[in-house]
């Protein structure tokens, strides 16, 4: 069978997501620490304020995984904003019956839905980590003065001719690799067409550069370890870096505002991560130095505060995000 990589990779992944613990072969940013998930309950609550506080607003969330970043948020929410608590209605987009299961344990008060499109119309508060990554990819190789796009057959890749690519992509060296994300393309299309007509924003965190740039980004983690990604669909996590600017484009040229990225460490010690670390470690001082770890791993440069970035969509009217000031 010849396969598209695109359609190799949604193939691939489902059935990964569907039969496997993700969580056995990578830790994302809410498993690290629980003030990731807080911060971002947060910055739910000062963006809802700057909103208007509309009520009923929909929180939701894509690609929860075990629910880990939600919870935390809700519970900061709680505790600190309990106007916004009430009202808030908790909308969770995800595909895997399994993770389905898993985080509704922990939010059994949540709508499920299998598309952001799915999610019901009105003010809207999207959070997603780690979610843009896993949705699937094109690769198209400069070869000559044209450009062929990459198949997927036996574990190996065929290269077939390819229609012309976008002028700007028109550059590049022989064997370049330039690579689309068509869903996460139009899923930025859709987020910028809503909110710029029902309002609200959205807040994407995940691993990419801050330009678009030509590459290979596709990778498998196995056993928590890289794998061949072509080997065995179903078994590895396949995951391609994100293209923020692409992305941002999309969002603005549907009608929205769109913030960013800036490196996730930048981010999270603008919303406190250190301060609110700190009090965490005050009042448990037996876990303090394991907080501080923690919150190091989530921001500093040479762990994930570079590599990992955040773009936020919002409706036009909104003033800059926390986070993202200048
Ligand atoms: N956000 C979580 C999980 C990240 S793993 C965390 O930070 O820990 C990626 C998540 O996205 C998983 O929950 C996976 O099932 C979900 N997912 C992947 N592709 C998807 C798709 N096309 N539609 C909906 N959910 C998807």
């Amino acid at each position: 069978m010849t396969e598209r990589l695109d359609a190799f990779m949604a193939r691939a992944n489902a059935a990964y997501y569907a039969r496997h613990d993700p969580f056995a072969d990578f830790t994302t940013a809410p498993e690290i620490a629980q003030v990731f998930g807080e911060l971002l309950g947060a910055w739910a609550a000062v963006t809802w304020q700057a909103m208007g506080a509309p009520e009923p607003v929909i929180l939701a969330e894509a690609g929860p995984g075990r629910g880990t970043l939600m919870d935390d948020a809700l519970r900061m929410i709680r505790a600190t904003a309990p106007a916004f608590a009430r009202a808030l209605r908790l909308h969770l987009v995800e595909t895997s019956p399994r993770l389905r299961a898993l985080a509704s344990r922990r939010l059994p008060d949540a709508e499920w839905h299998a598309r952001v499109e799915d999610l019901p119309d009105g003010p809207l508060l999207l959070l997603a980590n780690e979610f843009l990554d896993a949705l699937p990819i094109r690769q198209f190789v400069r070869r000559g003065a044209g450009w062929t796009e990459r198949f997927v057959d036996g574990g190996a890749f065929v290269e077939a001719p390819a229609p012309c690519l976008p002028s700007s992509d028109q550059c590049g060296e022989d064997g370049a690799i330039r690579e689309i994300c068509e869903p996460a393309i139009a899923l930025a299309a859709h987020l910028g067409a809503r909110l710029a007509r029902d309002g609200g924003a959205a807040l994407f965190l995940d691993y990419g550069p801050e330009r678009s740039a030509p590459g290979d980004s596709l990778q498998a983690l196995r056993g928590g370890r890289p794998a061949d990604p072509l080997a065995d669909p179903g078994e590895a996590d396949l995951t391609a870096h994100v293209d923020f600017a692409a992305i941002a484009a999309a969002a603005r040229a549907a009608g929205a505002a769109a913030w960013g990225p800036v490196p996730q460490g930048w981010f999270l010690a603008r919303l406190g991560l250190y301060q609110r670390t700190g009090r965490l470690a005050a009042a448990n001082p037996a876990r303090a130095p394991g907080l501080l770890a923690a919150a190091q791993r989530l921001a500093e440069p040479n762990r994930m505060g570079r590599l990992f970035k955040v773009l936020a969509m919002t409706h036009p009217a909104l003033p800059a995000p926390a986070g993202f000031e200048p």
